[in-house]
């Protein structure tokens, strides 16, 4: 890359910056002749090479999914019902309300 102010070549300081070498905030380009500074406008995070896919709820899922497990290993629920009910907890887990998935489960059961 060249200087921006003086068209002199630049050092190249983002491998540094990488090591740990330089400073994270140091500049990503140093003019080798002016001491010009140059940042170059932040990078995306190294991109995933599939295109993204939303993930955030697989934990949920999972969790959803291993107490719904427990609670058939309870003897809570029947074991062909894990699956309805892991679905209503990644629900509850997904931003469902308490009070809905608890009416849901419960209501007309003896408590
Ligand atoms: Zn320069």
């Amino acid at each position: 890359m060249k200087c921006p102010k003086c068209n002199s070549d630049m050092w190249d300081n983002r491998a540094k910056k990488q090591s740990g070498q330089f400073k994270p905030n140091a500049p990503d380009h140093t003019c080798k002749k002016c001491k010009h500074s140059v940042w170059l406008p932040k990078e995306e995070p190294q991109a995933p090479q599939e295109p993204t896919k939303p993930q955030p709820k697989s934990s949920n899922r999972s969790y959803a999914l291993s107490y719904a497990k427990d609670l058939a290993v309870a003897g809570q629920i029947p074991v062909n019902e894990i699956l309805d009910k892991a679905e209503q907890f990644d629900k509850y887990l997904n931003g469902m309300d308490l009070q809905e998935l608890f009416v849901e489960n419960f209501e007309g059961e003896a408590i």
